[in-house]
């Protein structure tokens, strides 16, 4: 098993090695190896994604990816920016399927904006399509408007668009994950407005009639926005479009109230995947030793799970995690004045990484 592990900028060199020092800690043989990526790369060679960050990637079975960005390189011109080595990944590796899972830890229910009751044991996947959808339907731009309410004046327009096999493969890892979980499947369209979503409608369930141990809903989406804060434990897997996706995990994570503790997971066909917090480079306070590892150890769980088929490892770590935030021990994003019990803990990045492996 080859992972290339790529730290980024900011904070992403402190996280990334925490989810390393955990990985060597299991018994399990991986080879690993270190690429620069995001504003590193560039100031190293140019380029935020360099061809043998591309090709180690390529050649790997999972990247561990930790965060890029920093305001410094603002003022690049767009190809060059940090945040495009993502992208760059996301395309030359086909990763369509985006995981993005919303956990709510027993110890932290405190830092969510909803009741403690409402999210307490909270476990949600969200699935997200990730290529195709109104992001990137051609043709889009500006023109002269030819008809509508307001014929010759300027206007904008997109193009939402889906294929059978773009719904038909997302699909297909919905119920799979499903199978790994709850066996149900939700999936969001807007199939009473939109002749695309109400031909995703039609797709998922050609597609769910493989999968006869599986249960599913559809929901439109403004009634999946309504559920995520009214009963979100209902929820388990939710598979939907790129632009759905992109606005209904934002609420779900929010749900959590930690954006430190969040993992994500981007997966390909070959279930080649790329796995990161879903948190950013935080350049105020990288190099401080404060940022919290626990979304980026998670991640590597995830990859465990979903692209090297270690199940057992990535339960063991996601349970080492429950257990050190049980034991009392919070790094600052998660450590709140007054809402703790006796024997909690702020600690540093490393203490937090060593916490983990001494519960592994
Ligand atoms: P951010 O997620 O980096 O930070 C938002 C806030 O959350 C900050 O106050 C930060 O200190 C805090 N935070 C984030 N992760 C934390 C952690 N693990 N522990 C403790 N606190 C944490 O978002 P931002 O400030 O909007 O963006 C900073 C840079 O990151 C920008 O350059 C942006 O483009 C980039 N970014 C990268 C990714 C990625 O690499 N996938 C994602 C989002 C943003």
């Amino acid at each position: 098993m080859k992972i290339a592990i790529l730290p980024g900028d900011g904070i992403g060199t402190e996280i990334i090695a925490e989810a390393v020092k955990v990985l060597k800690s299991l018994d399990l043989k991986f080879e690993m190896e270190t690429a620069d990526v995001g504003g590193a790369a560039y100031a190293a060679s140019g380029h935020p994604l360099p061809e043998a960050t591309l090709n180690l990637a390529k050649a790997s079975d999972a990247v561990l990816f930790g965060a890029v960005g920093d305001y410094k390189y603002d003022n690049l011109e767009r190809a060059l920016r940090p945040e495009q080595a993502i992208l760059g990944l996301r395309k030359a590796l086909g990763l369509f399927a985006n995981f993005r899972p919303a956990i709510c830890y027993e110890q932290l229910t405190h830092a969510s904006s909803l009741k403690p009751e409402l999210v307490a044991g909270l476990d949600i996947l969200i699935i997200r399509e990730l290529t195709g959808d109104i992001y990137f339907g051609q043709p889009r731009g500006r023109r002269t408007a030819a008809d509508g309410h307001f014929p010759g004046s300027d206007e904008a327009f997109d193009t939402m668009r889906y294929s059978r096999p773009e719904i038909e493969r997302i699909a297909h890892v919905a119920f799979q994950a499903a199978q790994k979980r709850s066996k149900r499947v939700l999936s969001v369209d807007k199939a009473n407005v939109l002749e695309t979503f109400q031909f995703w409608r039609d797709v998922v369930t050609d597609v769910h009639k493989e999968y006869p141990d599986v249960a599913l809903e559809h929901m439109y989406v403004d009634n999946a926005a309504m559920q995520l804060v009214k009963a979100p434990k209902n929820i388990d897997v939710l598979v939907t479009g790129n632009m759905f996706g992109d606005i209904l995990s934002d609420e779900a994570a929010m749900l959590t109230g930690s954006i430190g503790m969040l993992p994500s997971a981007s997966l390909n066909s070959k279930k080649q995947g790329l796995y990161e917090p879903s948190h950013g480079s935080a350049p105020d306070i990288a190099g401080k030793g404060i940022a919290n590892p626990l979304a980026t150890i998670l991640s590597a769980a995830m990859m465990l799970r979903y692209s090297l088929e270690q199940p057992e490892a990535a339960a063991r770590i996601e349970n080492a995690v429950k257990k050190v935030l049980a034991s009392g021990l919070r790094t600052s994003d998660i450590y709140s004045e007054g809402a703790h019990s006796a024997g909690t803990r702020k600690v540093g990045t490393a203490e937090m990484g060593d916490a983990v492996v001494a519960a592994l």
